[in-house]
């Protein structure tokens, strides 16, 4: 049954094409082809292991092959694997709706399952826009979001996307909307204050002229992820709600990367305590165990669909595996997990000697800036340091780095020139410990060699 090295490669060569891979480069980069995980490790087929320095992709939560969560699906699975939510219901998606209300900042009221943050994001956008119609307010139609935004991969969340890499080869056949910078302190020519008073005058300006079209503002909360980990000034957030609240525009928040404790926080919204009309949820969720994502609302935001057949209120949307008996499970068992072992607490707690270790990678001539909230660290190079000059895009210096980390046993992925580490939460101090002393000695050789 085993299949060497070798032999998978020529097949991931002939038949697999992977996602956001050049697959030219990829094929002839020695790439990493997995056969089982254990904690906070991946372990590849030619038997190497390497710590899963961005949790598969800013999933897991407590390791990988964790018992409690291998058994809830084991358990399930002897019930049923899955039956449709379309027109009836399942005990497990009925009792994860439960826990997700009671975890959610207070506003949100109801669940609706998809398989994955992009899809979360298009229900909240078509729920945000029939909500108006619903009301009778049908002339607000348009979204406003953020430049440099990543809100998922599907066309919807696309036009609200703005990461031009990803984004801009798509333009035609995307829908319009307003955008407005997100703070970037670093990037700023001022203090930080002053980025966040430009941005709010900013986002205040497009609000006071075309409000009456907006049916909602889409955010990602307190960090914009795949743009580049840039996390907020303190006071940003809550401003932002202010002003939805002023103007009359629903308030969407995309906590699929921020969700769960990756903050310090169950949710990024609470370090500024926001209520969302709308909230999307993905990562995490299951423990980076199966695909499960929801979008949770406020009961206005339910009630206005809610009538009789014949009113045509019904929200037209679904997927084959929505509610995923397997998937809510593993999710339900996750998030007992969460509080019986205190995992935002221990956020907390190792995300301060984190900040105290990322001190000394201010000290090396080409990282410019280091962002950090949380479990989530972003580390931002420069050609020169001084003048904030960045690297240019076909040296794929981040690529370097990472190439070398992987190298030195640490998997994880650049954002540009930006190095990112977005370990499983459960990550001891120790193991943390070892993850930087290969960062660091990646950066350094890379850029300093
Ligand atoms: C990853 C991500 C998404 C998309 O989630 P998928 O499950 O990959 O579709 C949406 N928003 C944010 C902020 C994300 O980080």
């Amino acid at each position: 049954m085993s299949q060497s090295y070798q032999e998978l490669l020529e097949k991931n060569e002939k038949y697999l094409w992977n996602p956001f891979t050049q697959m030219k480069e990829y094929l002839h980069d020695n790439p990493i082809i997995i056969e089982r995980g254990q904690g906070v490790k991946l372990i590849d087929v030619r038997g190497n292991e390497y710590y899963d320095g961005n949790a598969s992709v800013w999933l897991n939560v407590f390791g990988h092959n964790r018992k409690e969560l291998n058994e809830a699906i084991q358990q399930q699975l002897e019930q049923i694997a899955h039956s449709t939510l379309l027109g009836m219901a399942n005990v497990p998606s009925i009792l994860l709706a439960e826990r997700l209300v009671q975890l959610a900042p207070q506003s949100l009221h109801k669940v609706f399952y998809s398989d994955s943050g992009a899809e979360a994001v298009e229900i909240g956008l078509k729920m945000a826009f029939l909500y108006w119609k619903h009301r009778g307010r049908p002339e607000k139609q348009t979204f406003l979001s953020m430049k440099n935004a990543y809100h998922g991969d599907t066309v919807g969340a696309v036009s609200v996307g703005g990461i031009s890499m990803f984004h801009q080869a798509f333009d035609r056949l995307l829908f319009p909307t307003e955008k407005v910078s997100y703070p970037y302190p670093y990037r700023f020519p001022g203090t930080v204050e002053e980025c966040r008073e430009s941005c709010l005058d900013e986002l205040k300006q497009v609000l006071e002229e075309k409000s009456e079209q907006i049916a909602g503002l889409i955010v990602e909360p307190m960090v914009q992820g795949a743009s580049g980990i840039i996390v907020m000034p303190d006071g940003f957030l809550s401003e932002v709600e202010r002003l939805c609240r002023r103007y009359d525009v629903l308030l969407l928040v995309d906590e699929v990367a921020t969700g769960f404790g990756r903050t310090g926080k169950m949710f990024a919204c609470e370090h500024e305590g926001i209520q969302p009309d709308i909230m999307m949820v993905g990562k995490k969720l299951t423990g980076g165990y199966l695909p499960v994502a929801a979008t949770l609302t406020s009961d206005e935001i339910y009630d206005a669909f809610y009538g009789d057949h014949a009113e045509g209120k019904t929200f037209f949307h679904g997927h084959s595996y929505t509610g995923n008996q397997l998937g809510c499970s593993v999710a339900l068992a996750n998030l007992e997990l969460y509080e019986r072992e205190n995992v935002i607490e221990h956020v907390q707690e190792v995300s301060k000697s984190l900040a105290a270790w990322l001190k000394e990678f201010e000290q090396l001539s080409h990282v410019g800036d280091v962002r950090q909230l949380g479990l989530i660290v972003g580390i931002e190079l420069v050609r020169d340091k001084e003048r904030k000059e960045p690297y240019d895009f076909e040296e794929a210096i981040g690529v370097r780095v990472c190439r070398r980390a992987k190298e030195l046993g640490l998997l994880t992925r650049p954002l540009d020139a930006v190095i990112t580490l977005i370990p499983p939460l459960i990550t001891t101090k120790k193991e943390l410990r070892e993850m930087l002393m290969i960062l660091y000695q990646a950066i350094s050789e890379v850029t300093e060699g």
